[in-house]
């Protein structure tokens, strides 16, 4: 099908919740990509830090075919390989003690806010139910994510919202102690606000949050749905913090393309959620663990440390090109977030793609790139290429 028969069928046949790029993907193979018309594309994106390993990763798809062919799904009435290995991974890499599988970074959200509550709960009794969160954060699409997110158009249409919320500003302890009380249970937040605007946060604010939490018994929650898994330079994003959560999320990046995500609960929550208290009949899915297994594999120090190097490249050459456009860059890893001034963020963004980049938006007015974890050297140069021509 050519780019307007596919585009048609979406309108028709789709409800237009999106407001997509006018540009149909069809195949990829590492950080590059193809459309329905057979233009190529450097990718910045990942599908929104999701694909970390690349496109058409051999590894990862024989590892994804080799399970669907030995057993796609079974749920969890019965124990599987696949997810028992994946956890070992993740709390080794994580210094955590046990995880809960589910598929998005809403659905692990939502499970560590029920977390929170339970551990308050059994701990305390009822009335110690509010969570902190920041100004500007995102949490997801959910009635209670929407309502966790702190910024007020995600609050609107569709009321009665989940109660026991309250915001905070990002880098003020004071902020975050004026919103304290006897009636809260834990503050959540990502370490680099993504949706909102590649934001990160002070290392000392995160850690005098974290002391506070300590403190007064509310549950440290940090929401790496979009930051954990490598995208910045090491497994999770807390481990450059000098921090411990309680608890922790992860979704995007963890199953290199697959829907995936969950939480990790440290020694002290780890049998906070008992039988019967939470499920997901897709979660720990054996073929969605088997890529995750792959993924988690690729994770070694020294894929971390290339990380972590590309991500600063990036940012030193785009800083080189003293872009009247370019009013700021930000990030960690590759995690990178450019300040747009002179145009819209949509408006770079458009004009990258016409060019052969694919980039993200994020906040009012920045660029966001989230390339593949595995792109290459060259492919950071095409890419770079594109940026140097539309932006100077
Ligand atoms: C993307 C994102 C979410 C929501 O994840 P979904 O998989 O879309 O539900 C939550 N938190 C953060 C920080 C995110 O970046």
């Amino acid at each position: 099908m050519n780019f307007e028969e596919i585009k048609a069928l979406d309108e028709q046949y789709v409800l237009q919740t999106y407001g997509r790029n006018p540009v149909a993907i069809d195949h990829g193979k590492g950080a590059t990509l193809w459309d329905s018309e057979g233009k190529e594309y450097i990718d910045f994106t990942s599908g929104i830090g999701v694909c970390s390993l690349g496109y058409a990763n051999e590894t990862w798809a024989r590892a994804i075919y080799d399970q669907a062919m030995k057993v796609g799904h079974i749920s969890n009435l019965f124990y599987t390989e696949p997810y028992v290995k994946l956890a070992e991974k993740l709390v080794k890499g994580s210094g955590m003690a046990g995880v809960f599988f589910g598929n998005s970074g809403a659905e692990a959200n939502e499970g560590m806010i029920k977390l929170a509550r339970k551990y308050s709960f059994d701990k305390y009794g009822k009335g110690r139910a509010v969570i902190i969160t920041l100004n500007n954060s995102f949490h997801g699409r959910t009635i209670t994510t929407l309502k966790a997110t702190g910024q007020d158009h995600f609050h609107e249409f569709f009321f009665p919202f989940t109660e026991g919320f309250r915001y905070a500003d990002a880098n003020n302890i004071d902020s975050v102690k004026a919103q304290g009380g006897d009636d809260v249970c834990g503050v959540m937040m990502e370490l680099i606000q993504g949706e909102g605007g590649v934001n990160p946060l002070d290392s000392a604010f995160v850690q005098a949050v974290a002391q506070l939490c300590a403190q007064r018994d509310w549950l440290l929650l940090i929401d790496e749905v979009q930051t954990g898994i490598g995208r910045t330079g090491s497994l999770f994003a807390y481990q450059q913090f000098g921090i411990q959560p309680d608890v922790v999320t992860f979704a995007k990046g963890i199953a290199g393309g697959l829907p995936f995500g969950g939480f990790l609960a440290n020694e002290k929550c780890r049998d906070v959620l008992g039988k019967g208290t939470h499920g997901s009949t897709f979660g720990g899915n054996p073929m969605a663990a088997a890529g995750a297994n792959v993924v988690m594999d690729a994770m070694t120090p020294e894929f971390l440390r290339e990380v972590a190097e590309k991500g600063a490249y990036l940012r030193e050459k785009i800083a080189a090109f003293n872009s009247p456009y370019v009013s700021g860059i930000r990030g960690m890893g590759l995690m990178i977030g450019v300040g747009i001034q002179g145009m819209t963020h949509t408006e770079m963004k458009d004009r990258l793609m016409a060019e052969g980049l694919l980039c993200l938006t994020a906040g009012k007015d920045t660029l966001r790139l989230l390339p593949p974890l595995v792109i290459t050297k060259n492919e950071i140069d095409r890419g770079l290429a594109v940026m140097a021509k539309v932006m100077q």
